[in-house]
C-alpha cells in the first residue's frame, strides 16, 4: 500500500472534519486569505487575467469581470499559468478512448480540488473501507468519469459501471458488486430504485449519491422506498469540481465555502439576497491554479437559504440546485408572448416513467420526448397527454408533443446527454423561467 497516500488523505480528511467546526470568522478569514492568494497567483502568472484584472488588482471580488464559459474556451491558453498546458492538446487527449486521468503526468484534467465523491466521501459518507460503484458517463469529458477515475483512496475501492451499458448488464455487475455507496446521475438514481423495487436489483448501500442531474422528490421517493436511505443531491461541475453537496440532515446543500466562494447573482451579475432564488452563480475556486477560476459563470439557479444552518455546519445552505437556466425551453405562452418552461416540468412527468432516460427535443413548434429502453407497460399516448398536460399548467399554451421509445439517448457535443435541448432562441431567454426552487426545509 502507498503509505504517503494514506498519510495525505488522512491529513486531508482531518484538514476537512476540522473545517467542519470553524466559526463564521474562521471560514471568512480563511477565504479572505485564500482569495488574495489565488488573484496574486493568477495576475502573477496567467497573460490573461494580468489584462482581465488590470487596474483591479486591490478591488473586492465582487467588481471583477465575470469569467464566462465562452471567455474560458477562448483564452485557454492564455489564461493557462502553465505553458505546457494548451487547449488543443488537451482536446486531443480527452478524445483519446485509452486516456488516464492524468495528461502529462501532472494534471488531473477534470477532477479539480475535491471532487464531489471524495467530499461526499468525507463529508456524509458512511464509514471506511467502502465498495462503491459509480454509474457514470464513459466519456473522458465528462467529470464523472474522471472522479471515479481518480478516486483512488485506500478506503474506496472503486468500480465504474458505462450508464450507456443496457439496463440488465448494470443491474447484474451492480448485484455482484454489493457496492456500499452508489454514485450515479438523478435519473439513473430512479431508474436503479425502480430495479430494485421490481426485485431484479438486490443491494443495499448504506449511502446513494446523486449529481448532474436534478434529484426530484419522486426520484428520492423512490431511492428511500427501494434502500432505506435517503440519497444524498451532490452539485458539481466539470471545471469547478464540487460546488455543494448535503450534509446527513439532507436539508438542502451546504456550498463548500472552504474550497470555493459562491456568489448567487441575477442576471445582470448583482448579488441577490438570501431567500430569493439567483439565476446565475459566479464561482471562485479557491484552489484553482493551473486554470484560474475567478468569478466563473454557472448558470444554475440556485438560493441562498435564510438564517442561521440547523446543523452544526459553518457552510451556507442552498436550495436544489434546478438544472441549468440555459436548458430552459421557450414555448408559446397560453396568454399570448412566449414563456420559459424549466425542466423540472419535464422531470416531474418524465421521472415517474419505467425506463432508463428521457430526453426531450425542441424541433420547430413539435416537441419530440424521446424515452430510452422503455418498461412493458409503456404507453406513449398517456406520456404526451401527461407532457402537455404540465406545460398546460405551467401556462404554456400546449403544443405538438411526439413521445418515440428508443434504445439509448444520443449523445451530443462532448458526449453529453442532455435531458431538454432548445432550439437557439434569436431573442434570448426569459428569465421568469419555471419555477422557483423549493422552498429549504427548516
Ligand atoms: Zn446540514
Amino acid at each position: 500500500m502507498d503509505v504517503s497516500l494514506v498519510s495525505r488523505v488522512l491529513w486531508q480528511r482531518r484538514v476537512l472534519r476540522g473545517r467542519e467546526r470553524w466559526s463564521g470568522a474562521e471560514l471568512a478569514a480563511h477565504q479572505r486569505r485564500e482569495e488574495a492568494r489565488l488573484r496574486e497567483f493568477a495576475v502573477t502568472r496567467s497573460p490573461f487575467y494580468r489584462r482581465f484584472h488590470e487596474g483591479l488588482e486591490h478591488a473586492p471580488l465582487g467588481e471583477l469581470p465575470v469569467l464566462t464559459k465562452a471567455t474560458l474556451m477562448d483564452n485557454f491558453d492564455q489564461i493557462s499559468t502553465d505553458p505546457a498546458l494548451r487547449l488543443a492538446d488537451l482536446q486531443a487527449y480527452l478524445e483519446r478512448p485509452d486516456a488516464g486521468p492524468k495528461f502529462g503526468s501532472r494534471y488531473w484534467v477534470a477532477a479539480t480540488s475535491g471532487s464531489s465523491s471524495e467530499w461526499t466521501g468525507v463529508r456524509a459518507g458512511p464509514g471506511h473501507p467502502v465498495r462503491m460503484a459509480v454509474v457514470s458517463s464513459a466519456t473522458p469529458w465528462h467529470q464523472s468519469a474522471r472522479v471515479a477515475a481518480s478516486v483512488h483512496s485506500p478506503f474506496i475501492a472503486t468500480e465504474r459501471l458505462d450508464a450507456g451499458w443496457p439496463l440488465g448488464e448494470i443491474v447484474t455487475r451492480l448485484n455482484a458488486l454489493r457496492p456500499d455507496v452508489v454514485v450515479a446521475y438523478a435519473s439513473m438514481v430512479r431508474t436503479l430504485a425502480a430495479e430494485q423495487v421490481a426485485g431484479r436489483l438486490r443491494i443495499s448501500p448504506r449511502a446513494v449519491n446523486s449529481s448532474s442531474e436534478v434529484l426530484t422528490p419522486e426520484a428520492r421517493m423512490m431511492a428511500e422506498r427501494a434502500w432505506q436511505v435517503p440519497p444524498f443531491n451532490v452539485y458539481a461541475a466539470t471545471e469547478t469540481g464540487g460546488i455543494a453537496a448535503e450534509c446527513r440532515y439532507h436539508h438542502g446543500m451546504h456550498l463548500f465555502e472552504d474550497l470555493v466562494i459562491p456568489e448567487v447573482a441575477d442576471d445582470a451579475y448583482r448579488p441577490v439576497p438570501a431567500g430569493t432564488p439567483g439565476t446565475r452563480l459566479l464561482v471562485t475556486v479557491l484552489a484553482s491554479r493551473t486554470i484560474p477560476l475567478i468569478r466563473y459563470e454557472m448558470t444554475d439557479r440556485l438560493v441562498l437559504a435564510t438564517g442561521p444552518n440547523p446543523c452544526m455546519l459553518p457552510f451556507r445552505l442552498a436550495g436544489a440546485v434546478e438544472g441549468r437556466t440555459d436548458d430552459a425551453l421557450v414555448l408559446p405562452a397560453a396568454r399570448g408572448g412566449s414563456i420559459g418552461i424549466h425542466p423540472v416540468v419535464f422531470h416531474k412527468v418524465l421521472d415517474l416513467l419505467d425506463a432508463a432516460g428521457w430526453q426531450v427535443r425542441q424541433e420547430g413548434t413539435l416537441l419530440r420526448v424521446l424515452i430510452a429502453e422503455p418498461g412493458p407497460g409503456f404507453d406513449p399516448d398517456a406520456t404526451e397527454r401527461h407532457v402537455r398536460a404540465a406545460l398546460a399548467e405551467a401556462g404554456a399554451f400546449p403544443p405538438s408533443v411526439r413521445v418515440l421509445a428508443i434504445d439509448a439517448i444520443p449523445a451530443g457535443a462532448a458526449g453529453k446527454r442532455p435531458l431538454v435541448v432548445a432550439e437557439p432562441k434569436p431573442g434570448g431567454l426569459p428569465r421568469d423561467a419555471g419555477r422557483d426552487p423549493s422552498p429549504l426545509t427548516p
